[in-house]
């Protein structure tokens, strides 16, 4: 939970600062340029710092919100005002259209992409006759209320920080949030958050259009501030500099934009201005220094300026406050099917590698079951194929009766299947809480609107709650407010078993869950484990330790090289001919 006493002394700062009785009218015009850019770089931390989504083409989307206002309010005489939604429609439409080719991109195609898309528009803006070509669009009418005309600097500087102000509270709402979980796990958890039911796709769609619309915002102001527009501010070169702004601030950090736009636009403007004195005028050394000074400051800053800004200054995020008393609806006491899972001939081939070779076995209500097989097995590719990570190359493979052939991952968590991973996948610079708090992602209601406007704290409390519940019946309540990252690799596991339970499920898929517990952890988690079986869940799980396996285990299922080759009980595998062979030919 972030405070909100700094926001509201940093808006009273910045509110007084026009009035101070010395301050040159330059300098306003300087942090209206730093509110502008500001905006654009909010939405770059989201879509680049905190979605892992890198695009160099967001100035072209302050150019749809300068350019909608540009037209409509010149050649139309609409007024600045009604032109402000409109010009966020058209922003954000754009983004939908480019978002749906390009968010689908991975790697280095996504920022080449977007590289791509914002020559062609800024080539667009310099061809097109109705926004005036190269030479643009002059004489825009400026900002009014009632008789106040916005025309000089220090009266629109107020429209511009109150809108940095409230996009900076908005979005910070949006990130500590059942939306915002999603968006956060999109950078280096995405497969985990689609085994909890968040859409990613839509996710990253949701952070292009939020980007680009409040640079649509930023564009908007830019036309009523300039009362101008060309195609330059919106090319490529400007998309780049918005790009070193969020790094500098700190690409992860809302408030880190900010900081981002005061730094380089405050050295641009110094190395301008001092530069020509010290060298003369000749050349264009300030583009060099500038260049200089921004490596080094990556260097000594690598994750920006504002996470140490924020380590010195004396506020700090408070953990949210927990109402144990707060219950999530269970999922509806209805007649469990008489098999839970059932694999029939599953297989999976990866080019000539067989990694599930047409295996067969069901796991039934209230059932532990084990899936063991030396490593390379196949063990982790079949619950990727149970969860729907990977396709199945053949066979059939039903959930509570579903068919999985064609479903999502998101529908598997649906189902009420839940999963951990051999590999954890937390993310690391979330809390546990907020780790475990993704699992209950399923069975919170709150959107996007309602999370920017807080009026998703009764659902918000809802869905703590339960994760602080599952964290305790873990036993790491000690470690609920500690970042994911920090704890060691077995505290990680269990991390993810709670953050499993999250979803209320009916089968558990647990890969190596015992993996490095010590002696005493392991028998916490086998005791927890039958805790859950006799409540009613079913679990089936891969793991190595045989004592713990041989001790929990109602039944068992050995692979080996993809292939079943033995099914029964824990006694009857211990006694198993093929088993023992298997497993001393790994050994040896
Ligand atoms: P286990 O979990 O039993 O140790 P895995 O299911 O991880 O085994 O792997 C089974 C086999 O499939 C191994 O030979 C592994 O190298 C191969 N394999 C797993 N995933 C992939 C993949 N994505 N691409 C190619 N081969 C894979
Ligand atoms: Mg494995």
């Amino acid at each position: 939970m972030t405070q909100r006493w700094p926001v509201i002394l940093f808006a009273l700062v910045m509110a007084a600062l026009p009035l101070l009785p010395e301050i040159p009218p330059f300098w306003i015009v300087l942090l209206n340029n730093v509110g502008l850019a500001a905006l654009v770089a909010m939405g770059l931390v989201l879509l680049t710092g905190v979605g892992g989504l890198t695009s160099f083409g967001q100035a072209a989307f302050c150019g749809f919100g300068a350019y909608t206002t540009a037209v409509l309010s010149t050649a139309y005489g609409v007024s600045p005002w009604l032109t402000l939604p409109l010009a966020l429609i058209v922003s954000g439409l754009a983004a939908v259209v480019l978002g749906l080719i390009t968010v689908r991109l991975s790697g280095h195609y996504l920022p080449l992409g977007t590289l791509a898309w914002s020559l062609g528009l800024y080539y667009l803006f310099g061809k097109l006759e109705f926004v005036g070509r190269n030479d643009g669009i002059s004489a825009i009418p400026p900002l009014e209320i009632g008789s106040w005309r916005m025309l000089d600097a220090g009266s629109i500087y107020y429209v511009i920080w109150i809108a940095v102000i409230v996009c900076a509270v908005l979005t910070t709402n949006l990130l500590d949030s059942r939306t915002g979980r999603g968006i956060r796990a999109l950078r280096r958890g995405h497969i985990a958050a689609e085994a909890f039911g968040v859409n990613t796709v839509r996710a990253k769609l949701l952070v292009f259009i939020y980007a680009a619309v409040l640079a649509g915002l930023s564009g908007w102001l830019y036309a009523h501030f300039l009362r101008a527009v060309t195609p330059t501010p919106f090319g490529v070169h400007a998309s780049i500099e918005y790009l070193f702004i969020a790094v500098v601030g700190g690409a992860g950090y809302i408030w880190g934009g900010v900081l981002g736009a005061v730094i380089v636009i405050l050295l641009k403007e110094i190395l301008q201005s001092y530069l020509p004195m010290i060298f003369g005028t000749q050349g264009q050394l300030e583009l060099i220094v500038f260049g200089l000074v921004l490596v080094a400051l990556v260097h000594l800053a690598p994750g920006g300026v504002w996470p140490w800004l924020a380590g010195v200054l004396p506020f700090k995020r408070r953990p949210p406050r927990i109402d144990a008393s707060l219950q999530l609806a269970g999922r509806p006491a209805t007649e469990l099917p008489p098999v839970l899972l059932q694999l029939e001939g599953a297989r999976k081939q990866f080019g000539g590698v067989i990694a599930v070779n047409d295996v067969s076995f069901s796991v039934k209500p209230k059932e532990i079951v084990a899936l063991i097989g030396p490593n390379g097995a196949g063990k982790s590719t079949t619950f990727n194929l149970i969860t729907r990570v990977l396709d199945s190359s053949a066979g059939r493979i039903t959930v509570c009766g579903t068919d999985v052939a064609g479903t999502t991952p998101q529908q598997i968590a649906r189902l009420g299947v839940a999963r951990t991973f051999q590999h954890v996948k937390l993310i690391p610079d979330m809390t546990v809480l907020e780790n475990v708090a993704l699992g209950a992602h399923l069975r919170g209601r709150s959107g996007t609107i309602a999370s920017m406007l807080r009026l998703d704290r009764a659902d918000e409390a809802k869905l703590l709650a339960e994760a602080a519940r599952q964290i305790a019946r873990v036993g790491l309540k000690d470690q609920i407010d500690q970042l994911a990252g920090s704890l060691s690799l077995g505290q990680q596991r269990i991390v993810e078993i709670a953050r499993a339970l999250c979803v209320d499920p009916l089968l558990l898929l647990l890969d190596e869950p015992a993996a490095g517990l010590r002696h005493m952890e392991k028998q916490q988690l086998a005791t927890l484990l039958r805790q859950l079986r006799d409540g009613g869940m079913s679990i089936l799980l891969v793991e190595h330790d045989m004592g713990f396996v041989m001790d929990l285990a109602d039944r068992i299922v050995v692979l080996d090289f993809g292939t079943k080759i033995a099914e029964g009980t824990p006694d009857a595998i211990k006694a198993n001919p093929d088993v023992i062979r298997a497993y001393l030919g790994a050994a040896a």
